[in-house]
């Protein structure tokens, strides 16, 4: 049985940092729980959507969405619609649902006709067609079914991320943990390789069993006390820096529920819907186009010219994770455990992932520390590189090639073996269920966001040959519209 720690510091008062507080004062009620945060440092202030599985972090922690969300001018999100992506004139755009039950009719006539249409048949295979969130995106339509009959879909949520973190903050410590504002300013290894204390430059020296980073990229404690190493992901994705700008929504608009995100000419521009505002941002590569180009291209975009009152903020990103995300008495969490660039707003689930599973560690069993935390650690890495997969797919299959950002992207022969698997059975018309059945441990996106993607960005034959066996993407447009006329409006 591996013993729970009785006093845990977490260092960090970012997202992560309370999210992960949260959690453990929930999992541990009797543990003693620090958390110590720089207000010299201060937070990421960006990450604004999520994935489905924040509903299931607010529902364990007991917090109905009547709470959280108007504290946090939140809005539903029920996926994400990549536009100018694919390179192919007469589909430059498709939305990537989050899949529910409710799909499954819809969903197999599109499997069929990606199958047919791939084998260089004419069959229909948009998948705005064939999911009921792409209906309610289309017409701005909330998830939460208005009729009586109990009907369920998935979905996620935007949200300020600042103030989710003030609220977290304030729930943490009415559950009371011990709130510290200090900069770490050292950090001291025993002969064990253990953290043995911390030492802040106002309250001095900080001790406990076990200590959390959430340091953000800085990972002060894994990386610049312990020496974790890092794996970089820049051989497969470029984009290494940002620029977020926010803004006002125009008179008469209101928030809708799907995340916008924009191909442009060095990288893509998200904008997120919030009740107050909405975020934009435009993540690219620093080898392509500089910070001032960048910030330049996203002025146009929002057509806000160089209006000195909207302030942007400049961010670097590393892109990779940890070899290790546990290493001795010292775990690390969000941005200091590694980041995969925002494009399917992944970051937080990551680090609901890393304190969830943390905490199962310590469920009652046979196995040694040792074991646990490798077998931990190899989790953890298989999920970021599913995840990683997944992003890199955006780059690798689109057939833009009008910027050297883009021609670089698609024409990089470093290719992640399980995307140039999916990919090869995709072309060459094999099996493609098969391969993912074989590779289903490793990958974090299923069968439908594959499906969605590939035919998204138009990977399908040139020339067509007339089939009669294809299924009638009417049938799939009429169910969904059902659905979402009789249920959700
Ligand atoms: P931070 O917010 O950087 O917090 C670090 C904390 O550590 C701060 O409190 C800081 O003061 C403290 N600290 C650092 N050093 C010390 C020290 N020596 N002593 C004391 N305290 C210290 N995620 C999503 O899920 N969805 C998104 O859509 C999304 N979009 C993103 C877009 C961009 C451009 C970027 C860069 C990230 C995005 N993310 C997104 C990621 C998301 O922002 C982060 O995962 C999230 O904010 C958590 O950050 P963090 O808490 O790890 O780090």
């Amino acid at each position: 049985m591996i013993i729970k720690p009785q006093s845990l510091v977490i260092v960090g008062g970012g997202t992560a940092g309370w999210m992960t507080a949260n959690s453990l004062l929930q999992a541990w009620p009797e543990a003693h729980i620090t958390l110590v945060e720089s207000a010299d440092i201060g937070i990421i202030g960006v990450g604004e959507g999520a994935t489905p599985f924040l509903k299931q972090y607010f529902r364990q922690l007991d917090i109905p969405e009547s709470e959280w969300m108007p504290a946090c001018d939140a809005t539903y999100k029920v996926g994400i619609s990549f536009e100018n992506w694919s390179g192919v004139k007469s589909a430059p755009s498709y939305f990537h649902p989050f899949y529910s039950v409710l799909d499954k009719p819809p969903a197999d006539l599109f499997f069929h006709n990606c199958g047919l249409r791939r084998r260089g048949f004419d069959a229909p295979a948009n998948p705005n067609d064939y999911f009921v969130a792409a209906q309610l995106a289309k017409n701005n339509l909330s998830p939460i079914a208005t009729s009586t009959q109990s009907i369920d879909i998935d979905y996620a949520y935007h949200f300020d991320s600042v103030k989710l973190g003030q609220f977290l903050r304030d729930k943490a410590k009415q559950k009371g943990l011990l709130h510290v504002v200090d900069n770490v300013s050292d950090v001291q290894i025993a002969n064990n390789g253990d953290i043995k204390q911390l030492t802040c430059e106002k309250n001095g020296p900080l001790s406990a069993d076990f200590f959390i980073d959430c340091t953000g990229f800085s990972a002060r404690l894994i990386n610049k006390a312990l020496k974790r190493q890092y794996l970089s992901y820049a051989d497969t994705l470029f984009n290494d820096a940002a620029v977020a700008i926010q803004t006002p929504y125009e008179q008469g608009h209101s928030a809708s529920n799907q995340t916008r995100s924009i191909a442009l000419n060095n990288g893509w521009m998200w904008n997120i819907p919030l009740t107050s505002r909405q975020g934009n941002g435009y993540v690219y590569s620093q080898a392509h186009i500089s910070a001032e180009q960048a910030e330049t291209e996203l002025r146009q975009k929002l057509q806000i010219g160089d209006d000195a009152e909207v302030s942007a903020k400049h961010l670097k990103m590393r892109i990779g994770r940890l070899q290790e995300h546990w290493h001795a008495n010292c775990l690390a969490v969000g941005l200091s455990q590694g980041f995969i660039e925002p494009l399917e707003a992944t970051a937080l689930m990551l680090t609901q992932f890393t304190v969830e599973r943390f905490i199962a560690c310590f469920a009652p069993q046979q196995s040694t520390i040792t074991k646990v935390k490798n077998d931990f650690n190899q989790q953890l890495n298989t999920t970021f590189d599913g995840i990683r997969d997944y992003i890199v797919a955006h780059y690798q299959l689109t057939q833009r090639e009008d910027t050297a950002y883009w021609r670089d992207n698609k024409y990089n022969n470093v290719t992640p073996d399980i995307l140039s698997a999916i990919l090869q059975a995709w072309e060459e018309g094999q099996d493609v269920e098969r391969v993912l059945t074989h590779h289903q441990e490793k990958l974090v996106y299923l069968r439908p966001s594959w499906y969605c993607i590939l035919a998204g960005m138009g990977r399908f034959p040139i020339d067509l040959k007339p089939t009669s066996k294809a299924a009638d993407e009417q049938q799939a447009i009429q169910y969904c519209q059902k659905i979402a006329v009789q249920h959700f409006s």
